[in-house]
């Protein structure tokens, strides 16, 4: 019941990479934020540019690195209910989706890494594994099977349910707040160009860190390690250690790999808000994906 009420505007069959179906509605909304994005740097303030980054930091990293990715996709770490909900609400601000479906296309990611099944790898194409499984076909949305399948813990959560139905609406309530402080420069810099960097950051990891980097571990896919990516989302770019380690809190291994997000559980843990944290050792056996 729940799973089919978040499906509801499921309306394309699933997506398949050379698929020539582009999703109109995400395509449009893709390219209203560039637009509002380009016009940002006609209305630059100082005050918009620190919005800007503020907001960066608490959707990119509270959102999508230690909410999104780290606990509830991988649940590298035990959070109390209600910090799981905030962190979820920072996470949709990044306009990336609700819970269940960015958790269900990255466990998919997981289980069929650069295999038959992948969602975006750049086997199918670097510009596929960047943007283009989001714009065509139904990518974003899931199935009902993929949800049940891959996601019970969050479907049977009402709040995950709830949030994911309506992920837009803290975008909306921000949008206009940051409009009535500080006009068109606050709106233009904190929402429209602050998530078109995020969601490009967040893609560069489906796509960059793929295809150039290193590689410390002998995966079985193409993951890599890039230190711009990692920079760029607050340490999500040590993807060849992540996919070795999908369950560590910890991406970064080696203390110049610099993970922001495990800075950020490293300080919840003090404040006891992050319990049973998972940190990969660089002396113990990597976990391979088979
Ligand atoms: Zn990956
Ligand atoms: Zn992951």
């Amino acid at each position: 019941m729940s799973t089919t009420r978040v499906l509801r505007f499921n309306t394309l069959p699933k997506n398949q990479a050379g698929a020539k179906r582009l999703n109109l509605l995400i395509a449009s909304f893709m390219i209203l934020l560039h637009v509002g994005a380009i016009a940002s740097f006609f209305f630059f303030t100082w005050n918009a540019l620190f919005v800007a980054i503020f907001l960066y930091w608490v959707a990119g990293s509270l959102g999508i690195g230690i909410g999104y990715h780290r606990l509830l996709a991988h649940r590298g770490y035990v959070t109390p209910k209600w910090f799981e909900y905030f962190l979820t609400v920072c996470a949709v601000s990044a306009l990336e989706g609700g819970p269940l479906l960015w958790v269900a296309t990255h466990r998919v990611h997981h289980q069929f890494p650069d295999k038959e099944g992948d969602p975006h790898s750049p086997r199918d194409g670097k510009w596929w594994a960047h943007v283009g499984w989001i714009l065509v076909g139904n990518a974003l949305r899931q199935d009902a099977s993929t949800i049940d399948r891959y996601v019970p813990d969050l479907a049977a959560d009402k709040f995950h349910v709830w949030i994911t139905e309506y992920h837009f609406v803290p975008t909306v309530i921000l949008a206009i707040v940051l409009f009535v402080i500080g006009g068109w420069p606050f709106l233009l810099w904190g929402i429209f160009l602050r998530i078109v960097v995020g969601l490009h950051a967040t893609w560069l990891v489906n796509s960059a860190t793929h295809i150039w980097g290193s590689r410390r571990f002998d995966t079985r896919d193409l993951s890599t390690n890039s230190w711009w990516v990692a920079l760029l989302t607050f340490g999500e770019g040590w993807h060849n250690n992540h996919h070795a380690f999908p369950v560590s809190a910890r991406h970064g291994l080696k203390w110049y790999e610099i993970d922001v997000n495990w800075y950020g559980i490293w300080v919840l843990k003090q404040l006891g808000l992050a319990k049973n944290v998972n940190r990969a050792k660089l002396s113990a056996p990597p976990y391979f994906s088979a």
